[in-house]
């Protein structure tokens, strides 16, 4: 068997593992980095894609292969989402592009081969899915072939959220000859998350209290609707005072209906509720004009490229009654929001905006930190441990708890191992 890092070595973003048996080829995601969007770099004769979960870093280059139509693999919520996400990403962007190449229709026929699978049989090669935590759907990937096992973890998160469950260990193989794991948080111990829960309600309250605006940018996919779920259980509990508060994303929008048809994939308490994600004390906004300050607004994109959140950050940055929270440990390098909480402003079509508004950071992220890292290696026990998806410091960090349980790897792109 021979694993090929495609990408997601050394770095976040455009993860795609290729797996290699005599009989068959399968990748492990197929994901497009942050700021490539159309770029095609990997293999494209796969007999099967296994997509791990929606982020389009592990699902967004799907649609160079919209012709090629090879099975794409995946939970039913990671489909839904991901056709979404790819018909918004050709309308956006062919809308800056003539030359784009990819349609509407090229989406939808990714939704047509896709096998809502939890368990796949190819020649000479087993396939099981497991829940992975992260987000809505996320898998974990275990592969069998000849006496060979690897587990591919994707993202993934061991503790429970508000939403969602964290990922069991218990039914994963043990003892695989290759667990392939991310390493976003190699290096890093959080806080437990009721605490970050609480000083992030603390700081909605003090920007409350100053009645300034609070901006928290997320990705429409899973953080926006626990973002707003979160906010709207604590007005209902009385945690936080009544205040105006919005999502802005139509995507966002879209998606938050497919939560509500598929709560299966949730906590039993979210189960329990009719429609979960329709909100009591947020409401959804199609532009910023519509605003009535102040206000606390959960929008798009993520990282403050563009949209609503980048439009906010333009508007709010300059008063020092207003709030940012960002909710992700992770932010590119050309991200207006890293500039403005590291370099206190931020670059605007050419003119440079001072930033006064504080910003926190605040990790409440899907991810394992480095003590879960460690506690999967242990409860597993792997032979051979590659690490990818986490920059070159936060997997040598982790590599260092590690080596004494595990023969570690951290990969280059392009690099092939044998096992
Ligand atoms: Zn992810």
């Amino acid at each position: 068997m021979k694993i090929t890092i495609h990408g997601g070595a050394r770095e976040i973003g455009g993860s795609c593992i290729g797996v290699q048996t005599e009989d068959c080829k399968v990748a492990l995601d197929y994901g497009t980095k942050f700021e490539e969007s159309s770029s095609n770099q990997f293999p494209e004769d796969f007999d099967a894609v296994i997509i791990s979960h929606a982020h389009l870093d592990h699902s967004g280059q799907l649609l160079s292969l919209s012709k090629k139509k090879p099975v794409i693999v995946g939970s039913k919520i990671t489909r839904e989402v991901t056709v979404a996400l790819l018909q918004d990403m050709v309308k956006v962007q062919s809308k800056n592009d003539y030359n784009y190449p990819y349609f509407k229709h090229n989406a939808n026929a990714i939704r047509e081969h896709w096998w809502i699978r939890d368990y796949v049989a190819l020649p000479g090669m087993t396939i099981k899915l497991h829940p992975a935590g992260h987000v809505a759907g996320a898998r974990m990937t275990s592969i069998h072939s000849k006496n060979k096992e690897v587990l591919y973890t994707g993202d993934f998160c061991v503790h429970d959220s508000e939403i969602l469950e964290g990922c069991k260990t218990q039914p994963l193989p043990k003892k695989p000859n290759v667990l392939i794991t991310e390493s976003t948080y190699g290096g890093k111990v959080r806080s437990p998350r009721s605490e970050l829960i609480d000083e992030f309600f603390r700081q909605i309250l003090a920007a409350m209290e100053r009645k300034g605006n609070v901006l928290i940018p997320t990705f429409a996919f899973h953080r926006n609707q626990e973002m707003a779920k979160r906010i709207d259980d604590a007005m209902k509990k009385g945690v936080l005072p009544r205040y105006n508060v919005y999502t802005i994303s139509n995507l966002a929008n879209k998606i938050t209906n497919t939560f509500n048809e598929n709560k299966e994939c949730f906590t039993k308490k979210i189960q329990r509720q009719k429609q979960p994600f329709n909100y009591s004390h947020v409401k959804h906004l199609y532009r910023t004009g519509q605003i009535k300050e102040p206000a606390v607004v959960i929008c798009t994109s993520g990282f403050g490229h563009a949209g609503a959140s980048l439009q906010l950050l333009k508007d709010w940055a300059e008063d020092e009654n207003n709030s940012v929270i960002l909710t992700s440990g992770y932010l590119p390098p050309d991200s207006p929001l890293k500039s403005a909480k590291e370099e206190r402003r931020f670059r605007n079509n050419g003119d440079m905006i001072s930033v006064k508004a504080e910003i926190e950071q605040i990790e409440l992220s899907g991810h394992a930190d480095q003590l879960e890292l460690v506690q999967m290696v242990e409860k597993l026990k792997p032979e051979r441990t590659i690490l990818v998806h986490g920059d070159i410091e936060q997997a040598q960090a982790l590599s260092e708890e590690i080596e004494e349980m595990t023969e570690v790897c951290i990969p280059e792109k392009g690099e092939t191992i044998d096992i």
